[in-house]
């Protein structure tokens, strides 16, 4: 279960692509990086998905995406009950709004075509069945009119969200009208960085969080297990701290599992969040998992995240 080869990647995603030449046309994909895989989308760097490859379609844009997943599994996993809602098994018949269009030479049911309702209601029914509605996801929706109709679907259903699940916009500040913003008066401000390019995709959030760990793991300063108080012996057996500041509550990973998932032990295995034994606050498993994996598999990651970031020249400084 912890056979970690490569630390969790900082991000995780399943997006909606959607070309800005005509709209209707749709497409899911994941990456755990966004901007890397626009590009791909439209055809600036190698290795885009062959749909999205018609030059009268480009370019593609990204108007919403879903993050914090527990890992890239989970992602795919997704990805694809988004992408087959026809077929998937997440989804029960009775609450399918796509069904299958046909069926393929080999008898199996055609893939619908996505619409923008049929993707948003699905994501909504997605978000709600047990197998992810426990996830802490967050929706991320980066198109105005994108964000109008998911809003427009959950007034339709009586069923709302489960509230961990997080929905956040960020769209252009430029507005509409993208050749405004260029045109834009140059002493203004560097353009604020929004959308898919304003996500986190490496490990900054977590700096403060990885210095705290190195020094109780270096300094061997583990203590006992806030859970089950036994004495924890530096580098004999895998630890995780709580994330939150100033709290290094420090236990065995299966004393923090079984912890966090409390009344869920018998049914679920893998847990979500829960209260830090010591600190009281918040704890969110992935969060232990990602520092405990770039601690054990993450050396070069580590390094490159705790590097004294270069000074940044103000303009003030500049001009002096
Ligand atoms: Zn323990
Ligand atoms: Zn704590």
């Amino acid at each position: 279960m912890f056979a970690l080869s490569k630390p969790i990647p900082p991000l995780y995603t399943v997006y909606i692509l959607r070309s800005t030449v005509r709209n209707a046309s749709l497409y899911i994909g994941s990456t755990p990086n966004p901007p890397r895989r626009l590009k791909q989308h439209n055809g600036e760097v190698k290795g885009g998905a062959a749909r999205t490859s018609r030059s009268k379609l480009r370019p593609w844009e990204m108007v919403g995406l879903v993050s914090g997943f527990p890992g890239m599994v989970a992602a795919l996993k997704f990805e694809w009950a988004l992408t087959n809602p026809h077929v998937s098994l997440h989804i029960p018949s009775t609450s399918r709004i796509s069904t299958a269009a046909g069926r393929k030479r080999n008898g199996r049911p055609r893939r619908p075509r996505h619409t923008l309702t049929s993707i948003l209601s699905n994501l909504h029914l997605l978000l709600r069945v047990p197998s992810f509605s426990r996830w802490p996801l967050n929706l991320h929706f980066f198109a105005p009119e994108v964000h109008e109709a998911w809003n427009k679907w959950c007034d339709t259903v009586d069923e709302p969200l489960r509230d961990t699940i997080r929905v956040l916009t960020d769209f252009n500040p430029g507005g509409t009208s993208q050749r405004d913003s260029e045109s834009s008066d140059t002493e203004n401000e560097v353009e604020r960085l929004w959308g898919i390019h304003a996500l986190p995709l490496d490990y900054a959030p977590m700096r403060t969080y990885v210095t705290k760990t190195q020094s109780i793991y270096d300094f061997e300063r583990e203590g006992d297990c806030i859970v089950c108080k036994e004495h924890l012996e530096p580098g004999k057996g895998l630890y995780a701290t709580c994330p939150n500041t100033d709290c290094e509550g420090t236990g065995h990973i299966s004393c923090w599992s079984r912890h966090l998932l409390g009344k869920e032990a018998d049914e679920e295995i893998i847990p979500i969040s829960g209260r830090c034994p010591k600190c009281k606050g918040e704890v969110v498993w992935v969060d232990l998992m990602k520092e405990m994996s770039l601690r054990i598999r993450g050396v070069k990651e580590v390094e490159k995240l705790l590097k004294k970031p270069r000074k940044r020249k103000t303009r003030a400084e500049s001009n002096i």
